[in-house]
C-alpha cells in the first residue's frame, strides 16, 4: 500500500509568520510530498513494498532509509508544532528537562545551541531513552533517533529549505520562532509514552 502525505491540520498557512504560506508550500507541498513519491517509487519489488514506515526507517539503507526517514522525520515535526503553540510540557516531561537540564530555559538554550551548530542539512532532536532520561542529539540528513534506540520526543528541522524564505541565513532567528508554536501538550505525551 502506498504512503501517503498526511494532511496538515492546521493548513500551509496556519503558522505564519512562524513559518509563511511560501515556505510551508515548498516545505510540505514540495519536499515532503516529494519524500513520500519517492518512497513509493523505490520501495516497489523490495522486501519494504508492504512494510510499515518504522520497519523501513529501521531495516533499510541508503535512497529507501533517506526518504523514509525523511517522511518519519516532517510527520513527526509538522505534529510538533501548531498555531500559537499549545500548553506547557506537562507534570512528567516538565520533571524530567529540570532533572536533565536544570530548569527549562537551560533546556531551550541548549536545544537552540543544537541547532544552531549543526552544519550542513540535519535534524535536532530531544529523545528520550530506555530509562526515561532526556537527551538533545543531532542527526544530519535523514538520521532518525529510532536507529539509536531512542524515542523521539521532539524535534527541529535545520535543512535550509525549512527556513530560508523566511530568515535566509539567520537560522538562530528561526529557532527562537520555533518555540512560540511548539505543541507542548503533544510532545508532553509523546514523553508519558512507552
Ligand atoms: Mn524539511
Amino acid at each position: 500500500m502506498a504512503f501517503e502525505l498526511p494532511a496538515l491540520p492546521y493548513g500551509q498557512s496556519g503558522l505564519e509568520p512562524v513559518m509563511s504560506e511560501k515556505t510551508m508550500g515548498f516545505h510540505y507541498g514540495k519536499h515532503h510530498q516529494a519524500y513520500v513519491n519517492n518512497l513509493n517509487s523505490l520501495i516497489e519489488g523490495t522486501r519494504f513494498a508492504n512494510a510499515s514506515l518504522n520497519d523501513i526507517v529501521m531495516e533499510s539503507e541508503g535512497g529507501i532509509f533517506n526518504n523514509a526517514a525523511q517522511v518519519w522525520n516532517h510527520t513527526f515535526f509538522f505534529e510538533s508544532v501548531t498555531p500559537g503553540g499549545r500548553g506547557e510540557p506537562g507534570e512528567e516531561l516538565a520533571r524530567a528537562i529540570d532533572r536533565n537540564f536544570g530548569s527549562f530555559e537551560k533546556f531551550r538554550d541548549e536545544f537552540g545551541k543544537a541547532g544552531t551548530t549543526l552544519f550542513g542539512s540535519g535534524w535536532v532532536w530531544l529523545v528520550k531513552n530506555a530509562t526515561g532520561m532526556l537527551d538533545i542529539i543531532q542527526e544530519s540528513n535523514a538520521g532518525n533517533p529510532l536507529r539509536k534506540g531512542l524515542t523521539p520526543v521532539l524535534t527541529l528541522d535545520v535543512w535550509e529549505h525549512a527556513y530560508y524564505l523566511d530568515y535566509q541565513n539567520r537560522r538562530p532567528d528561526y529557532i527562537k520562532a520555533f518555540w512560540t508554536i511548539v505543541d507542548w501538550q503533544k510532545v508532553g505525551n509523546r514523553y508519558l509514552q512507552v
